[in-house]
């Protein structure tokens, strides 16, 4: 760590970089790639990975994000089993019944695309589109991408347009929610039970399972390995024009260049460091190894998040005091809110049921709200208060935000189940839209929400945050020393 007094003003960060950087001598006005250097994507802090040994995980040193993890398995072999698993159970999912209900004698049975069919009869169209698309297709096209993903990476060289089924594998995976609508089954079958004979179909089964194969997919994915075999572009246009020649190296001793002239790709890893300092928020060039837009900040992140924000409160009124379903049992029908749902299964003494279905659906809302307002208003106020705290908990809300889905399965389950006329039905009401439109707004918001912001207002990263030309930070950390801890990897 270099202890000598950092001056405000840099007489020249271009021949800083020229000074401190080994190989960076020849030619000043080139872009550089940082081999074996990896930006936090949760707090910002580039640093040297160095070697990684396989069953490891090299984590920031910061904030302590995971920033790669080398599995010793055979990098395609074992993912792709995994995968071809999963679409063989996808499919017997589709093609089987999911559950069976008698009452007196009535039969229905319903498949997976029923709950979407029957809500979009009722006239839920976009709650039906949400519910086909984080239950039969989403998790299909997943699977489909990573298949084709993982064959063309049995190729000696990555073809040109395998970045482009990996960005849509990344952009889809969110959205494929088998492991909560298994969760949406098991709450809708405990309260089909009072109700009526309920037969379990194999698809249940397959679900379970299908949620096993794909997250040990992920688990098993290496995607460094697939960059790393990926040529990059001899050179790269900046946003003035200029087309700059590219050249990699790996820093092994001294620090590395200012955070003003660095950026890295969201999609890849990428760092470059640029011959003039980048823009905060604009695009800094093309990934040169991606084709990926190359930003060092999430663009517009505070507004968006802001406004999206503010968008989930509008409904989360509505979302807990109208009825999300009514129940009709021998003619008598009666509402329920997402509260009722949950003590309901209280006093059918199913407690750990209710304690899920009140964390996911009261618990996990109320917390983005909150936490991410809190975010807000820590970098409006340019607070370094609990840093590293309030990076875990934006992980823990990215990681915990699609679980409140478990209400709106389970309502899609209940509509397409119990449909007995006046004997017996289930019906989807207005609160159910408001619901999932607070469960989806939020998922927005924390994607939209940039967490280095926070390190960057509190002067963390070595570098001017000029929102509304507000006070810069020349007490910035050393960003420049990071050591890279390697914890055994838990897979
Ligand atoms: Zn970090
Ligand atoms: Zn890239």
């Amino acid at each position: 760590m270099s202890s000598e007094p950092r001056s405000d003003v840099t007489p020249d960060p271009v021949q800083r970089i020229a000074e401190e950087l080994p190989g960076y001598r020849a030619a000043p006005f080139e872009t550089l790639v940082l081999r074996d250097v990896a930006e936090c994507p949760c707090c910002g802090l580039y640093q040297k990975l160095g070697r990684i040994d396989d069953n490891r995980i090299a984590s920031c040193s910061r904030c302590g994000q995971t920033l790669v993890r080398r599995n010793r398995s055979g990098p395609v072999s074992l993912p792709l089993a995994f995968c071809i698993t999963s679409a063989a159970l996808y499919l017997g999912v589709l093609f089987t019944s999911l559950m069976t209900l008698n009452l007196y004698g009535r039969e229905r049975t319903v498949v997976l695309i029923t709950g979407p069919l029957e809500l979009f009869h009722e006239g839920w169209g976009p709650l039906s589109v949400l519910v086909g698309l984080a239950t039969v297709f989403a998790p299909g096209a997943v699977i489909a991408l990573m298949a084709l993903i993982l064959l063309t990476a049995r190729r000696p060289s990555l073809p040109r347009w395998a970045p482009a089924l990996l960005k849509w594998y990344e952009r889809l995976r969110p959205w494929s929610m088998m492991e909560v609508y298994i969760l949406g089954v098991l709450v809708a079958y405990t309260k089909l039970v009072d109700l009526a004979y309920v037969d379990v179909g194999p698809a249940t089964y397959m679900i379970g399972a299908l949620m096993i194969s794909m997250a040990a997919t992920d688990q098993t994915l290496d995607s460094n390995l697939f960059w790393r075999h990926r040529r990059i572009m001899k050179t790269v246009t900046l946003p003035d024009g200029q087309s700059v020649p590219v050249r990699q190296i790996t820093p092994e001793d001294g620090a590395l260049p200012p955070a003003t002239h660095m950026a890295s790709c969201s999609f890849c890893g990428l760092v470059g460091v640029f011959p003039k300092p980048v823009s905060l928020t604009g695009v800094v060039a093309k990934c040169p190894r991606c084709g990926h837009q190359v930003r060092r900040r999430k663009p517009d992140s505070l507004n968006r998040t802001t406004a999206l924000l503010l968008a989930a409160l509008i409904f989360y009124v509505p979302a807990n005091l109208m009825p999300v379903m009514t129940v009709i049992k021998l003619g008598h029908g009666s509402g329920h809110t997402i509260m009722n749902g949950v003590v309901e299964l209280w006093q059918a003494d199913m407690i750990p049921l209710a304690l899920l279905v009140l964390f996911a659906s009261i618990t996990v809302p109320v917390a983005k709200i909150l936490g991410l307002s809190w975010m807000l208003i820590g970098i409006h106020w340019h607070s370094d208060r609990a840093l590293v705290f309030r990076t875990r908990f934006y992980r823990v809300i990215e990681l915990i935000g699609r679980w409140s889905m478990i209400d709106v399965f389970m309502i899609s389950i209940l509509v397409a189940m119990v449909r007995f006329s006046n004997l017996a039905s289930i019906s989807a009401n207005g609160g159910v839209v408001s619901f999932a439109a607070v469960v989806i707004i939020t998922i927005f918001a924390a994607s939209a929400f940039d967490p280095r912001l926070m390190w960057d207002v509190a002067g963390k990263n070595g570098q001017v945050f000029s929102s509304s030309g507000k006070k810069s930070h020349p007490d910035a950390e050393n960003q420049d020393a990071a050591e890279i801890s390697r914890e055994p990897a838990r897979a």
